[in-house]
């Protein structure tokens, strides 16, 4: 599963930092074209973390809208679905990704 293979990658990035000592929040910032089910990454979470001995760590999500910047037409633009990857002006799919991707740890809180 996608999503579960998420979670081992962010409880990689989590454990050396942790050190072992608790972790309580972890935010991980998630862009619209990793396609992530949140509902599902939240549930691997809950698995990976008890088997990572960080029981208490709570996952929060950013969650990035993707954004192209388009060759044919010039215009820089959000675009709503995380399936195609095209214009939404005029619908070119000459474009170049500029946010979307995202898949970061991006702070923890630790006690
Ligand atoms: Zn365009």
């Amino acid at each position: 599963m996608h999503e579960l293979s998420l979670c081992h990658a962010i409880a990689g990035v989590v454990r050396p930092y942790a050190a072992g000592r608790r972790v309580d929040v972890v935010r991980v910032q998630i862009g619209a074209l990793r396609q992530v089910v949140p509902d599902s990454l939240s549930f691997c979470w809950t698995l990976v973390r008890d088997h990572e001995s960080m029981p208490e760590a709570e996952l929060e999500l950013e969650f990035v809208a993707a954004e192209v910047s388009c060759h044919s037409c010039g215009q820089h633009s959000e675009i709503a679905s995380r399936w195609t990857v095209s214009c939404p002006q005029c619908e070119s799919a000459d474009v170049e990704i500029v946010r979307g991707n995202e898949f970061l740890v991006t702070s923890l809180d630790v006690t």
